[in-house]
C-alpha cells in the first residue's frame, strides 16, 4: 500500500511537472516567435539606416566638393584683385592673406600664416616698407596696435615706400577674427591732388582776374572822369557845328566805353558768384522814373515817346534791391531805346497784392515799337555775348551781356524774365517779381470828379494820362492837335493838359490856343525839356514833366476847384510870392582832387544852388554841422578821414541832434563786387560811379530838392514846376 501510495504520489508529481514543463515550453515558443519577429523588423531598420547612411555620405562628398569649389573661387577672386586682403585670428596672428597683401613685403619669408600682427608691424618699420614720416617706429607700432583694438576700427591711409597710397579698412567678424582690406588708392589720390591743383590754379587766376579788373576799372575810370566830364562841359559851351560834332562823338564814345566796362565787370562778378542782393525799402515808381529820365533821348532827337504807365492804385513802396533793379531796367529800357527808331516805348507796371497786404506780384513790362527780334533768335539773345547776328546789329553798340546780366539778376531775385517779339513790329520784355510791400499803401484820394482836355502828339501819352485821370475820378477828352480838339465853350473843362501837338505846334502855343475855350480851367503844360519852361507863357500855371509821376498827376487833379483852394489860375500866383523868401538849395560836396572839384563845380554852375566844397572828410563833417546842407555829395577815397568815415560821423551827429537823415550820395571810382554794398552799409543813400555825369548830379539834386527853396533852374521862376 505504502508502495502503491508512494508510486501514485510520484505519478501525480510527474504529471504536475509535465504540465508545468508543457506550459513553460509553450511560453518559450511564444517568446521565440516574438523575438524572431523583432529580429526581422530590426534587420529591416538596419537596412534602411544603411541606405540612409550611404545617401548621407554621398551628399557629404558632394557638399565637400561644392565647398571646395566655393572656397577656391573665393580665394581665386581674392587673389585676382589688386587690393590686399588678410584675416587675423582673435590673437592677432595672420591666418591667411592674398598675394597682393604679401606683395608689399617683397618676398620676406617671415610674413606668412601664423606670424603675429605685432611682428608684421616690426618688419614694416625695420625694413622701411611704409613711409611713416617723422614718427618714431615704436610710437607708430603702438598707434597701429591700439588702432585695431578700437571698435569700430577706423580706416587709415598709409604711404608705401614706392609712393603708392593704401587705404586700410579693418572689420571684426562675429568669431573675433579681423579682416583687413588694403585698397590701393594711389590713382584716386593722384587725381584728387591734380584736381585740387587745377582748382587752386583756377582760383588764383580768377582772383588775379578780379583784382586786375578792379585795378583796371579804377585806373581807366579816373582818366575817363576827366574825358566824360570835360566833354560834357564842352558840349554845353558855344561851339561851331564841327566842334559840337567832335565833342558829342568824344562824349558818346566814352560813355559807350563805360557801359562796356561796367557790363564786363558785372558779368565777371556774376561768374565769380560774388554778386549778392541787398534788399531795403525803395520806391519802385521813383526808380523807374529815374531810369527813364536818364535814358530819355535828348530833346530834339526824341523821335520815340517814352511813357510810364504805373497803375494808379498800385503800391509803390517795396523791399528789394533798388540798385540791381535799376540795372535790370536800365538794360531793358536802354535796349528798347537803342532798337526803337520811332514810335513809343511804354514801361507798364501792374501789381497784384496778396490778401494779407504783405507781398505783391509785380509785373513790369517794357514794350517798344522797334525793330523786333526774329523768332528763332528769341532764346539766343539771353546767352552771354549773344546778339541777333545780323547786318542790322552792326549799327548798334553793345556787348551782348546786358540780357545775360539781367536774367541772372532776375533769377537771383527769384523772379522771371521773358520776351515776346515780332520782327519789324516791336518787342515786349517782361519781368515778374514777388516783392514784400513796405509800409502802408495808401490809395490816392479819388477826386470829386471833373473834366479834362488832353492835347498831345503822342496817342500813347494821351491815353495813359486819360486812364490815370479816370482812376482819379476825372474824365478826359483827348486830341492829337489843336485843330482836332473839341471846341466847347468857356468853362467846359476844369483842367487842360497840353504838350507839343501832331502838327508840330509847341505845347505852350497849344495851351495859348486852347485858353480861350478853357475859361478858368487849370492849365498844365506837358514837356520833357526843362528849358521849355523858360519859354512857357503865362497861359500855363503848372508844368508836368514827362514821363509823368503819379503824384504829379495827383497834384494836377487837386487843382480842380472842389479841392477847396480856388481855381488853378489863383494857384499860379503862389510860387512867385514864395520866391521872395525862398533860399537857395544848399549842397555840400567833399572831394580831395582839385580837377574833380573843378568838374563838379562846372557841372552844377547853371543851377541856383549854394555849393560848398570840402577837401576831405574832416572838413565835410565840420561844414555839414555849419551849413546843414540839403544834400551831400561824398567822394569815398580821401586822405585822412575817408567818405565812409565822414558819413558815419554825420549820421552820428544827426542822431545825437535828433535830425532827419540828409541824403548823402557817394561818388567813387570803385566798381568791384562788395564796394557798393560796403559803401551803402556806411549810411550813404545813393551811389554814383565816376566818371560823373552832369545829368546824374543834376538828377540827384533835383530829386532831393526840398519844397520852398528857390527853383533850381533860374528861368523857371515864372512857373510852378511840380515835376
Ligand atoms: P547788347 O544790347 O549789349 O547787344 P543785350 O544782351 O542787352 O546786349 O541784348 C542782346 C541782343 O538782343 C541785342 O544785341 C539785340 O540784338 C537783341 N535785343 C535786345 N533787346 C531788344 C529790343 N528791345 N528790340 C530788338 N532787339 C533787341
Amino acid at each position: 500500500m505504502e508502495e502503491r501510495r508512494g508510486r501514485l504520489a510520484a505519478e501525480r508529481l510527474l504529471a504536475q511537472k509535465q504540465a508545468e514543463l508543457f506550459a513553460a515550453n509553450q511560453r518559450l515558443g511564444e517568446h521565440a516567435l516574438a523575438l524572431s519577429d523583432e529580429i526581422v523588423e530590426t534587420r529591416h531598420e538596419a537596412e534602411v539606416l544603411k541606405d540612409e547612411k550611404t545617401q548621407v555620405l554621398v551628399n557629404l562628398e558632394k557638399a565637400n566638393h561644392e565647398v571646395d569649389i566655393a572656397q577656391r573661387r573665393l580665394w581665386e577672386s581674392l587673389e585676382t584683385i589688386k587690393d590686399g586682403f588678410a584675416i587675423f585670428n582673435a590673437q592677432d596672428d595672420l591666418i591667411i592673406a592674398n598675394r597682393a597683401y604679401y606683395s608689399i613685403f617683397d618676398g620676406l619669408d617671415e610674413v606668412k600664416p601664423g606670424v603675429s600682427y605685432l611682428r608684421i608691424l616690426e618688419i614694416i618699420t625695420e625694413e622701411g616698407i611704409l613711409n611713416i614720416g617723422d614718427t618714431p617706429a615704436a610710437e607708430w607700432i603702438a598707434a597701429m596696435t591700439e588702432r585695431v583694438r578700437q571698435a569700430p576700427i577706423e580706416s587709415i591711409t598709409i604711404k608705401v615706400w614706392n609712393g603708392q597710397f593704401v587705404r586700410l579698412t579693418d572689420r571684426r567678424t562675429s568669431n573675433g577674427d579681423r579682416v583687413t582690406l588694403a585698397l590701393n588708392i594711389t590713382e584716386t589720390i593722384r587725381r584728387e591732388s591734380a584736381l585740387k591743383e587745377a582748382k587752386d590754379k583756377a582760383q588764383t587766376a580768377n582772383r588775379a582776374k578780379s583784382a586786375f579788373l578792379a585795378n583796371m576799372s579804377h585806373e581807366i575810370k579816373t582818366p575817363m572822369n576827366g574825358i566824360v566830364g570835360m566833354a560834357d562841359l564842352l558840349a554845353d559851351s558855344d561851339l561851331t557845328d564841327d566842334q559840337r560834332l567832335y565833342t558829342e562823338t568824344i562824349k558818346s564814345s566814352s560813355e559807350a566805353l563805360l557801359v562796356i566796362m561796367n557790363d564786363v565787370l558785372d558779368y565777371s562778378k556774376i561768374e565769380a558768384e560774388k554778386l549778392s542782393l541787398h534788399p531795403r525799402p525803395f520806391d519802385l515808381e521813383a526808380t523807374i522814373h529815374e531810369v527813364v529820365t536818364l535814358l530819355q533821348p535828348p530833346v530834339g532827337q526824341d523821335a520815340v515817346v517814352l511813357a510810364i504807365d504805373y497803375d494808379v492804385l498800385s503800391p509803390t513802396h517795396f523791399i528789394g534791391d533798388p540798385g540791381r533793379l535799376r540795372q535790370i531796367l536800365t538794360n531793358l529800357i536802354g535796349n528798347a531805346v537803342k532798337f526803337t527808331p520811332g514810335g513809343h516805348i511804354v514801361i507798364a507796371v501792374r501789381t497784384q497784392v496778396a490778401p494779407d497786404d504783405a507781398r505783391a506780384e509785380v509785373e513790369i513790362t517794357i514794350e517798344d515799337t522797334g525793330i523786333g527780334i526774329p523768332e528763332d533768335k528769341i532764346d539766343h539773345i539771353f546767352g552771354e555775348f549773344n546778339q541777333v547776328e545780323d547786318e542790322r546789329n552792326r549799327n548798334y553798340d553793345g556787348t551782348g551781356l546786358g540780357l545775360t546780366i539781367s536774367r541772372n539778376l532776375v533769377e537771383l531775385m527769384q523772379g522771371r524774365i521773358w520776351v515776346q517779339s515780332t520782327e519789324g513790329e516791336g518787342s515786349r520784355f517782361g519781368v515778374q517779381l514777388s516783392l514784400a510791400v513796405a509800409g502802408e499803401t495808401e490809395p490816392p484820394a479819388i477826386g470829386a470828379g471833373g473834366r479834362a482836355l488832353i492835347v498831345d502828339a503822342s496817342r500813347i501819352s494821351r491815353s495813359i494820362l486819360a486812364r490815370q485821370l479816370h482812376a482819379l475820378g476825372i474824365e478826359a477828352d483827348c486830341a492829337g492837335s489843336i485843330g482836332a480838339a473839341p471846341k466847347p465853350g468857356a468853362g467846359a473843362y476844369d483842367l487842360i493838359f497840353a504838350g507839343d501837338d501832331e502838327d508840330g505846334t509847341p505845347g505852350a502855343q497849344v495851351l495859348a490856343g486852347l485858353s480861350g475855350a478853357a475859361g478858368a480851367a487849370a492849365r498844365v503844360l506837358m514837356t520833357n525839356s526843362p528849358e521849355a519852361t523858360a519859354r512857357a507863357p503865362q497861359e500855363s500855371n503848372h508844368l508836368l514833366r514827362k514821363p509823368f509821376l503819379r503824384r504829379d498827376i495827383l497834384r494836377c487833379a487837386e487843382l480842380i476847384a472842389p479841392a477847396g483852394t480856388g481855381t488853378g489860375t489863383g494857384a499860379a500866383q503862389q510860387p512867385a510870392a514864395r520866391v521872395q523868401e525862398a533860399q537857395k538849395m544848399r549842397i555840400l560836396a567833399a572831394e580831395d582832387n582839385p580837377t574833380n572839384q573843378l568838374v563838379f563845380r562846372k557841372m552844377v554852375k547853371d543851377l541856383q544852388i549854394d555849393l560848398t566844397l570840402a577837401d576831405n572828410g574832416h572838413q565835410a563833417v565840420e561844414m555839414f554841422r555849419e551849413i546843414r546842407p540839403h544834400v551831400v555829395f561824398m567822394d569815398i577815397s580821401m586822405p585822412g578821414m575817408d567818405g565812409k568815415e565822414a558819413t558815419v560821423a554825420i549820421r552820428q551827429f544827426e542822431s545825437d541832434a535828433a535830425l532827419p537823415a540828409t541824403p548823402i550820395v557817394a561818388m567813387t571810382a570803385h566798381a568791384m563786387a562788395g564796394d557798393r554794398e560796403d559803401i551803402l552799409s556806411h549810411g550813404l543813400d545813393h551811389y554814383l560811379t565816376k566818371p560823373l555825369k552832369k545829368k546824374d548830379i543834376v538828377f540827384q539834386i533835383e530829386a532831393h530838392a526840398p519844397p520852398g527853396i528857390l527853383p533850381l533852374h533860374a528861368e523857371t521862376t515864372e512857373t510852378a514846376d511840380i515835376a
